[in-house]
């Protein structure tokens, strides 16, 4: 390494939504201690940034324009290298703007413009710190009152530090007497950093560590594990595992043996806050090396969390995907629980997916990558039957020999002609929810549709209330009373009378849970009926004191969006019914199918988790087609055949590689000339390659939603049988 040189150079990204990094130089006086991973002081136009060096810059650009790095922040890198690999690649993989990458890494106060403007007013490391007593000197007390001398030694006897309030309520002492003692130093003060705890006081009983003895298949693939991981190298394994199987015990003996060999853990998690109960089995299990990051924590709890794992105390990560960055030192084994689950990919840049990301980071640390699931995405089973790209383990049955629940499907269209009108609940569904009530189970019923209804409709003059800034009608919340837009957020007050044509002949279409909760209520007076969704959960703490009550089973029936189907462990449900089963059939996705069949199979896998058989109840209008029949058999593999088969002969996934190219702008004629553009060049640049036919260019056409948060949306479809 040169040291003295003034010219070298490093790479350095920036949390800005730029797609390149930029070239520092550093000085003689700093050169030296800075390695990839320590962040910096850069100028950057007219502004002072926070900047975060990569490496060393590959070529160097004319030199006359290179401004120098004015202060180097961190001693010590604050990412492990194989991270600032891992970014990078990223980066380029998902097209990604890299300061953005690096952005999401970091906890929002170590690495964001926000925090560039505190560290450039000296702003420190962002801990909490507060005063506290650390030591008291009884023994040095010949000038002092007995009562002084007494309340030094009670405070002597205390688990330090404590606060100085703290000691004045426990010895029952004055604000002033503990002054007079620390004036005369017999009381030792210091700046003691808290740690902000993202466990609620309620969220954990030491005492509930239950490891049941395995069963016969969870000891199967536990071996399997085992094996895996006295075993060098990148490996995945497939634990395709039916719901009630009991795949979380199978993690804890997975990580239990990983932290025998003294290596680390990174488990990734749909949603934490949905599932509290798998996170406590974690901290029952690993007690303090259990780390939490996710989303919801506060800026302090994410930074102290984090940097728990970074300083090597905490080696067992629990998070959502962007903990699929944190920044563990020798990690021996990655979990991706649910693997299917949608919430891996984030939409906003920088779009990735944590899923893919965990196994690429698993092939660079050479370690174990588990996926987990009850229904994996074909792409994942497919090639574990096809390629053996990975290695693949099942759990057939429940634990302790519980049954799935029987399903039943209910033909909406002949419910309509019987009754003559259409109904939200059929009868088979109202007389099972009916029997749940009087033998004291619980029941949950699905609708993946929040608000009360989908749309406003003039029944005089046809109108519809749409949003201002995207191309979809608004949803009735009828809660507060208003209009609002799913996607952008944008809402109005509930007009009284049509706006077009002032009529007052304003009809509700399209059912949502708010007017489910709401009829089911009618019909059951007696019943205590809750809603989970995102309207209902926007409230600190409604989400955990929701199912908090289901789970103590002060709730007898829970309401819900695809929120009520995630991973929950309610051993009182022996009921599940699902409303508008094919909702999610209808839009235009080739995964429409896919993503139905795992929504049902997984709100299904939540009847009878406990000693009661569950039964379902399935309402559609299209009951012959595949996805919903394979969900009510429970028969993955079924539903596997039959839709690879429609995969292939389409070309779509896994058989091709799609890529959607999107094209936003404020201006229609604009956005739609340069989604224009773009294909032309695209198809030029095929017709340049040899093997021309391999890549397809389809579009410019309008997006699914044409316009969205204000913006006009094109895109360019790109289908190939080659990624790269
Ligand atoms: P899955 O994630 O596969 O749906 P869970 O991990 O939620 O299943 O396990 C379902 C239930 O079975 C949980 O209540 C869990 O505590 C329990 N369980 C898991 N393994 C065993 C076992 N070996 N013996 C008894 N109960 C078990
Ligand atoms: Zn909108």
């Amino acid at each position: 390494m040169s040291k003295n040189r003034l010219t070298q150079l490093v790479e350095v990204a920036v949390p800005i939504p730029s797609p390149q990094a930029y070239t520092y130089a550093l000085s003689s006086s700093t050169s030296t201690t800075v390695r990839p991973g320590v962040r910096v002081l850069v100028p950057f136009g007219p502004h002072i940034q926070l900047g975060l060096v990569l490496g060393r810059a590959m070529r160097p650009p004319d030199t006359a324009t290179v401004k120098e790095v004015l202060e180097v922040l961190d001693p010590e890198p604050l990412l492990p290298p194989g991270l600032i690999e891992l970014g990078k690649w990223l980066s380029r993989y998902y097209m990604a703007p890299v300061g953005e990458v690096f952005r999401v890494m970091f906890p929002p106060s170590l690495f964001s413009p926000r925090a560039a403007r505190k560290e450039s007013k000296k702003g420190l490391w962002p801990t909490r710190k507060r005063r506290m007593i650390t030591a008291a000197l009884p023994d040095e007390t010949e000038n002092v009152t007995a009562r002084q001398s007494q309340v030094l030694s009670q405070i002597a006897a205390m688990e330090l530090p404590v606060a100085v309030h703290e000691a004045v309520l426990q010895t029952r002492s004055s604000a002033a007497l503990m002054h007079r003692l620390l004036r005369a130093g017999l009381l030792h003060i210091e700046d003691v950093e808290l740690y902000r705890s993202p466990w609620g006081e309620t969220d954990y009983h030491p005492g509930e560590v239950r490891k049941h003895p395995l069963t016969p298949g969870q000891r199967r693939v536990v071996g399997e594990i085992t094996q895996a991981l006295e075993a060098p190298g990148f490996q995945s394994l497939l634990v395709h595992g039916v719901t009630g199987s009991g795949k979380t015990e199978i993690y804890l003996h997975a990580i239990e043996a990983t932290l025998k060999q003294g290596l680390s853990a990174l488990v990734l998690v749909p949603e934490i806050s949905l599932t509290p109960q798998v996170s406590y089995q974690f901290r029952a299990w690993f007690g303090e090396q259990v780390a939490i990051l996710h989303s919801n924590l506060s800026d302090g709890q994410r930074f102290d969390e984090w940097r728990r794992v970074q300083a090597g105390t905490a080696r067992v990560v629990i998070g959502t995907r962007s903990a699929v960055f944190a920044p563990l030192n020798r990690l021996g084994v990655i979990i991706v629980d649910e693997e299917h689950d949608s919430s891996y990919k984030q939409d906003e840049t920088p779009r990735y997916n944590a899923r893919d990301v965990a196994l690429k980071r698993g092939m660079d640390e050479e370690i174990l990558v588990i996926l987990g699931s009850a229904t994996p995405q074909l792409e994942t089973y497919h090639q574990a039957l096809q390629n053996d790209v990975h290695r693949y383990q099942t759990l057939q049955s429940r634990v302790g020999q519980r049954s799935l629940p029987t399903v039943q499907i209910v033909d909406m269209r002949v419910e309509f002609q019987k009754h003559g009108r259409e109904k939200l609940c059929s009868d088979l569904l109202l007389t099972a929810i009916q029997s749940r009530l009087e033998k004291r189970e619980q029941a949950l019923v699905l609708l993946n549709r929040r608000g009360y209804a989908s749309a406003l409709l003039c029944r005089s003059c046809g109108y519809t209330e749409t949003c201002h800034n995207c191309s979809v009608s608004l949803t009735y919340h009828q809660e507060w009373q208003r209009l609002s837009c799913h996607y952008c957020g944008y809402s109005r007050t509930l007009p009284q009378r049509c706006p077009q044509c002032r009529k007052p002949y304003l009809h509700y279409l399209g059912v949502g849970t708010e007017q489910v909760e709401e009829q089911l209520q009618a019909l059951y007076p007696q019943a205590r009926i809750d809603r989970l969704d995102r309207d209902s959960t926007r409230l600190k703490g409604s989400l955990q004191s929701i199912l908090q009550s289901f789970h103590s089973r002060k709730t007898d029936i829970l309401v819900g969006t695809q929120m009520i189907a995630k991973g929950h462990d309610f051993p009182g449900v022996t009921l599940v019914g699902v409303l508008a089963a094919d909702q999610g059939l209808r839009l235009a996705d080739f995964r429409s199918a896919e993503r139905t069949f795992q929504l049902l199979t997984q709100v299904a896998g939540r009847a009878g988790r406990g000693d009661q058989p569950g039964e379902v109840v399935v309402q559609t209008y299209y009951p012959n087609h595949y996805s919903l029949k394979y969900a009510c058999l429970q028969n993955y593999e079924g539903f596997y055949e039959r839709e690879v088969r429609f995969r292939q002969r389409f070309r779509y996934p896994p058989f091709t590689a799609l890529a959607n190219l999107l094209i936003r702008g404020h201006k229609e004629d604009e956005s739609r000339s340069i989604a224009l553009e773009l294909a032309r060049s695209l198809v030029e640049i095929r017709n340049q390659v040899s093997d021309a036919r391999r890549l397809r260019v389809l579009g410019p056409a309008p997006a699914v939603f044409p316009r969205l948060k204000g913006q006009y949306r094109f895109q360019v479809l790109l289908k190939t049988t080659s990624r790269k």
